[in-house]
C-alpha cells in the first residue's frame, strides 16, 4: 500500500496542482479491481463512476492487462505517423465494422475526447469547404479551445477563457422535463438558420446522443432523425459525439443505434480502451479522406499500448456479452432508482433510466423541475464517499447524480452500492 493519508495527499495536491484541475473527493486510490477500489488508507469503495465512463470492462480486466503487458514486451511507441504497427490497422478495421450504418468507413486515431471532437470539425470543414458549426445548449465536448467553444455551458468550462473560435452556433437541446420539446428544439435550429447562419454555410452539426456532463438527457429518437434529415437536405456533416455513450455503455454498441441514425462522423474515446488514452474519429470514408496526408494526427495518436488495450476491450465486450449486460445492469439500477423516487418524490424530480448503464436522477426541491437542488446533490456525493461509494454528479444546474457502473459489475456489488446510496438519500433528503 502506498504511504500517507488521504488528507496528507490532498494537502500536497492543493499545493502542487493548480485549482483549475479540481478533484471531486479527497480520496487517493491505491488499487482497483473490476467494480471496487481501495484508497491509501485501505478503505474500500464501490465504483459507480468508472473514471467517468472509461473502465466499462471493470478496473484491470485480466485480458486488457494481459494485452497491454504483451505489447510492452514489443515496444511502447514509434509514432503511428512515422512507422505504424499492426494493432492500429486492426483496430481501425474493427471500429469501421462496428460503426452504425452500411456506408464504408475509415478511422483516425488521436489521444483524448476533445481532440476527437476537434478533428471531426476539421474533417467536416475540409469535406464541405464551409465554416459554420452548430452545437447544442448544455452540451459538453471537451476543454481545448474549439471543443470548449462547442460546449454549451459557461461555468466552469468557459468563463474567463475567451475569445472563442468563430462560427460556432448553439441551438436548444430538447429536454421534455424542462419544457423543451423536440419541436421547440427544431424551431430553435430553424431560427438559427434564418437569423444567424444559412444552412449552406454550415459544415457540421455536433450532437451527443445523451447529453453527458450536461445532465444525462437522452436525445429523443425523433430529434436525431430530424437532424439526419436536415443534414441530408443541406449537405451538412452530422457528427455524433459518442465519447461518453459508446462501446456498450447504453445497452447498444453505440447509442445512435437507438434512433437508427447513421452518423456521418462519430467521435469516440473513454470506454474504447479501458483506461488507456485513446480516441478516434470514425466516419464515412469519402468524408474522412478529405484532409490532406499529415493534416490529422499527433505524436501520441493511436498509442500502440492503447491500441492493444482497445482490441482486448472490444473482444471482452463481445465475448462477455456486455451490450446485453449493460441493458440488464440498467434495468437493475433503473428499478431501484424508480423505487427511490417513489419514496422521495419531492427530492428526486426525475429518473432517467432508458439508456442502459448510463442512468441519472435529478434532484430538486418540492418536486419542481425549476428548483434545482445543487447543495443537497453535493451533500449526497460527499455522503456516498464517506460510506464507500464513488458517485459522480453532473448537470448544467449541478443537480444530477449519474450512475456509470462497470458493465462487468457483479450484481451483488451493484445491490450493495445501491443499498448504501439509499441510506445516503435518507440522510440527505432529511436535511
Ligand atoms: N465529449 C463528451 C460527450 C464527453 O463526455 C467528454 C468528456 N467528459 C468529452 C467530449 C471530452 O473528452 P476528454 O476529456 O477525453 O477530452
Amino acid at each position: 500500500m502506498s504511504a500517507g493519508s488521504n488528507a496528507a495527499w490532498q494537502a500536497r495536491k492543493e499545493a502542487a496542482i493548480a485549482r483549475g484541475q479540481g478533484n471531486i473527493a479527497p480520496v487517493y486510490i491505491d488499487r482497483a479491481r473490476n467494480a471496487e477500489m481501495w484508497d491509501v488508507e485501505g478503505k474500500r469503495y464501490i465504483d459507480f463512476g468508472t473514471g467517468i465512463a472509461v473502465c466499462s470492462t471493470g478496473h484491470m480486466h485480466p485480458r486488457v492487462t494481459e494485452a497491454v503487458k504483451s505489447q510492452l514486451e514489443r515496444f511502447s511507441h514509434t509514432c503511428v505517423m512515422v512507422t505504424p504497427y499492426d494493432s492500429a490497422v486492426m483496430l481501425a478495421e474493427k471500429l469501421n465494422g462496428l460503426a452504425p450504418g452500411d456506408a464504408r468507413k475509415k478511422s483516425i486515431f488521436v489521444t483524448t475526447g476533445a481532440e476527437a471532437v476537434e478533428n471531426s470539425v476539421k474533417i467536416a470543414r475540409a469535406h464541405t469547404g464551409r465554416r459554420g458549426v452548430i452545437a447544442f445548449g448544455g452540451g459538453f465536448h471537451g476543454r481545448t479551445l474549439l471543443a470548449m467553444g462547442l460546449t454549451g455551458k459557461i461555468a466552469p468550462y468557459k468563463n474567463r477563457f475567451g475569445p472563442f473560435p468563430a462560427e460556432i452556433y448553439h441551438a436548444p437541446f430538447p429536454i421534455e422535463y424542462h419544457g423543451v420539446s423536440t419541436a421547440d428544439a427544431l424551431a430553435g435550429l430553424h431560427r438559427l438558420f434564418a437569423e444567424d447562419i444559412a444552412p449552406a454555410d454550415v459544415a457540421a452539426i455536433v450532437v451527443e446522443p445523451v447529453q453527458g456532463e450536461g445532465g444525462f438527457y437522452p436525445a429523443p429518437d425523433e430529434f436525431l432523425l430530424a437532424l439526419r434529415g436536415l443534414c441530408d437536405e443541406h449537405g451538412i456533416v452530422l457528427v455524433v459525439d459518442e465519447i461518453q455513450t459508446g462501446f456498450a455503455r447504453t445497452g447498444r454498441m453505440f447509442c445512435s443505434e437507438y434512433s437508427g441514425v447513421e452518423p456521418d462522423l462519430m467521435s469516440v474515446a473513454k470506454g474504447v480502451a479501458g483506461g488507456y488514452p485513446l480516441a478516434a474519429v470514425v466516419g464515412k470514408a469519402e468524408i474522412m479522406d478529405a484532409p490532406l496526408p499529415g493534416g490529422l494526427g499527433g505524436t501520441y495518436a493511436g498509442s500502440p499500448v492503447a491500441c492493444a488495450a482497445a482490441l482486448a476491450v472490444i473482444d471482452v465486450i463481445h465475448d462477455e456479452g456486455l451490450v446485453e449486460r449493460a441493458a440488464r445492469i440498467g434495468k437493475l439500477f433503473g428499478e431501484r432508482l424508480h423505487g427511490l423516487q417513489e419514496r422521495f418524490p419531492e427530492f428526486i424530480g426525475d429518473v432517467r433510466a432508458e439508456r442502459g448503464a448510463m442512468l441519472a436522477m435529478e434532484l430538486v426541491r418540492d418536486a419542481d423541475p425549476d428548483q434545482p437542488d445543487p447543495q443537497r446533490t453535493a451533500a449526497l456525493v460527499t455522503e456516498a464517499y464517506r460510506r464507500g461509494v464513488v458517485l459522480l454528479s453532473c448537470g448544467s444546474r449541478g443537480n444530477v447524480i449519474r450512475f456509470l457502473p462497470a458493465l462487468t459489475i457483479p450484481e451483488g456489488v451493484a445491490a450493495e452500492g445501491l443499498d448504501i446510496i439509499e441510506g445516503c438519500i435518507e440522510n440527505v433528503a432529511a436535511r
